[in-house]
């Protein structure tokens, strides 16, 4: 059998975990496939998995996962290995998600492999996983009794399979205090332009530092809240304090995947474009013809982004949006 760490919110599985889960189908072998959740709502996140092939939802009650704790989770998967002897587990190559495997493989001295895109059933396992920002491929083989691994976002699209509802096992985890020294014990609210999340928006404008301040994000701001998406920014903006870090795309930002990704004086550096990859379409608005960003861009505009942003949204107005 294997296993899936699947992360939730309100009551929901993450998208993420639900690719996890798909990749995983793949090298399963028919074999059952199981699930582990935690914390608040991880029985209503549980209850529509059957659908995507999980067999069993075993959920860890223990009132120290009420909130993110990584050692504690990793621990909860030590105990699983022990008790149901997976041929592999997984999760999503999500922060979190990386977070936990990495514990759980330095508890159980496992090998684990992070990001992967593709897997081959067999022993060795063979994976095809994402590293130097994106941009290498690099195919390895996971020896071991038990195989870690954690799934690239948005690289494997989620599918059900029309199974029956998964059967729920509860377990208490033994717990030690030291496996508690690491967790989330406070959550405050990020507010998101319009409330739209970058992670999920489906329209992005990002700036760089063609932006030249923080009020130069005025127009891309505009124009996202008329096509009801959301605001990005490079890495030299964060640094320069025009943006939080939360708004940041790249390899030590965001990693998104929207249909359209409107990259403005953003030159196109390999660790932004790890994080913009996704998109399924890169508009590029660059003074320079030469910038990296437009050999990347599916449609580029050479020109200045402070006039090129509000004539897009006056356009947009023009043909009725917003
Ligand atoms: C370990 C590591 C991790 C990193 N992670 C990230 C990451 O997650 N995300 C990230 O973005 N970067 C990341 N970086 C930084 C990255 O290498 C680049 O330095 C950064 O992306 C550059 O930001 P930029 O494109 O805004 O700035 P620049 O490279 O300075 O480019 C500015 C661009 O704006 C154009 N421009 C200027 N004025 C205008 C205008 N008025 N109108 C239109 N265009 C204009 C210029 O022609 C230029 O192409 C990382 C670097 C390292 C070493």
């Amino acid at each position: 059998m294997t296993l899936v760490y699947v992360e939730h919110q309100d009551g929901r599985p993450d998208d993420a975990s639900l690719q996890a889960i798909a990749l995983v189908r793949e090298i399963t072998g028919g074999a059952p496939l199981h699930a582990l959740l935690a914390g608040p709502g991880a029985e209503d996140a549980a209850a529509g998995l059957g659908a995507h092939g999980v067999a069993t939802a075993h959920i860890a009650e223990h009132e120290a996962l009420a909130s993110h704790a990584p050692v504690a989770l990793a621990r909860c998967i030590g105990e699983l290995i022990e008790r149901l002897s997976p041929a592999a587990v997984a999760a999503a190559g999500s922060e979190r998600g990386n977070e936990v495997l990495a514990h759980a493989a330095a508890l159980g001295d496992l090998p684990l492999a992070a990001n992967c895109v593709a897997a081959e059933a067999g022993d060795p396992l063979t994976v095809t996983r994402i590293r130097w920002g994106g941009s290498l491929l690099e195919d390895a083989r996971l020896h071991g009794p038990v195989k870690l691994l954690t799934v690239a976002p948005h690289t494997v699209e989620a599918a059900e399979v029309g199974a029956g509802p998964a059967t729920l096992e509860r377990f208490t985890p033994s717990l030690a205090d030291a496996d508690l020294v690491v967790r989330v014990v406070e959550t405050v609210e990020q507010s998101s332009e319009g409330g739209v999340n970058l992670a999920d928006a489906r329209f992005v404008v990002s700036c760089g530092r063609g932006a030249g301040s923080p009020e130069g994000f005025a127009p891309a701001e505009e124009l996202a809240a008329l096509l009801g998406g959301a605001v990005g920014c490079s890495r030299a903006v964060t640094i320069a304090g025009w943006r939080s870090h939360t708004d940041q795309v790249g390899q030590t930002g965001t990693k998104i995947a929207p249909e359209v990704y409107l990259a403005c004086g953003i030159s196109g550096a390999t660790q932004h474009m790890a994080g913009c990859k996704g998109a399924k379409r890169i508009i590029a608005v660059n003074v320079d013809p030469e910038a990296p960003i437009i050999a990347n861009a599916d449609y580029a505009v050479i020109g200045d982004l402070h006039e090129v942003i509000p004539a897009i949204t006056a356009e947009l107005r023009k043909a009725g949006a917003g």
